[in-house]
């Protein structure tokens, strides 16, 4: 790259320009990532398949949880397991209420 102060071409790898010493600007941080809606989201599925549906807002639950888990390692894996206790929960909720929501 070159310098935008003094125009010294440099290695991509460096921090600051050898001649001038000005720092070189950072890449621009990542755009704003939807992390949040998802641990949102992967909370409300959750909770909703423990009630209706477990199989299908369980497995979206999961998603989302997987989704979280590329930013939030711990945390997504904490939604995953949440979503799938939901899941099974709902399941057998479902059962011994004798409906057919699966
Ligand atoms: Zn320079």
């Amino acid at each position: 790259m070159y310098c935008k102060h003094c125009g010294t071409q440099f290695d991509d790898t460096m921090s600051s320009c050898p001649s001038c010493g000005t720092p070189v600007s950072l890449p621009k941080a990542r755009p704003v990532s939807n992390v949040t809606t998802f641990i949102v989201l992967g909370i409300i599925f959750a909770l909703v398949s423990t009630l209706f549906f477990p199989p299908l807002f369980g497995g979206l639950g999961i998603y989302f949880g997987y989704r979280v888990k590329k930013e939030k390692d711990g945390l997504g894996i904490f939604l995953m397991i949440l979503n799938l206790v939901c899941m099974i929960f709902g399941m057998i909720l479902g059962a011994i209420l004798g409906q057919n929501l699966f």
